[in-house]
């Protein structure tokens, strides 16, 4: 069973969504320069149905999606608590995962949104134009390269100190 240590609400991390975060702990991936070595702890509460349940009740009238911040210990269990997840509510769903490609074995009809790809220090995060990481919208079965959503908000900001 997945595990997972908090959750927040953010605005960045997909686009055009208020997102509720559910950051998931044993990481199996050693990242160098990760940004949270603590995700790679076996810690946390269980994340199950009656979980998600409190957190869509709590804040189904504040968010537009849930991400599972990780999961790649068991990608099979991310899918279906996304898949809880859509037959609950109207929510959006997103996977980041830290793998270099989304199983095979995964539905990626559960997601909105995949992120894909471990953190390489010198390649940059989804920011930087060199990242080997890459965001999907997931649209009729079909994954649609959107990566560069985040470098042309990186380039507008750094415009905006021009
Ligand atoms: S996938 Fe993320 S949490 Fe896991 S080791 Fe890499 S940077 Fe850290």
């Amino acid at each position: 069973m997945l595990r997972y240590l908090n959750y927040n609400i953010v605005f960045q991390e997909v686009p055009d969504e208020v997102t509720l975060a559910i950051h998931i702990s044993q990481c199996p991936h050693r990242c160098k320069g990760c940004h949270s070595p603590i995700l790679q702890q076996n810690s946390g509460e269980y994340l199950n149905e009656s979980v998600l349940d409190h957190l869509l009740h709590t804040y189904q009238n504040a968010i537009t999606c849930i991400c599972f911040m990780g999961g790649d210990a068991n990608p099979k269990e991310v899918e279906r608590l996304a898949l809880y997840v859509k037959q609950h509510s109207n929510i959006q769903t997103a996977w980041y995962s830290g793998s270099v490609k989304i199983p095979e074995y995964c539905n990626i009809l559960a997601f909105d949104y995949i992120k894909i790809g471990p953190y390489i220090d010198h390649l940059g995060g989804l920011n930087d134009r060199t990242t080997n990481q890459r965001f999907y919208a997931v649209r009729n079965g079909t994954l649609i390269d959107i990566t560069n959503r985040f470098q042309k908000k990186q380039a507008l900001s750094m415009l905006s100190y021009v």
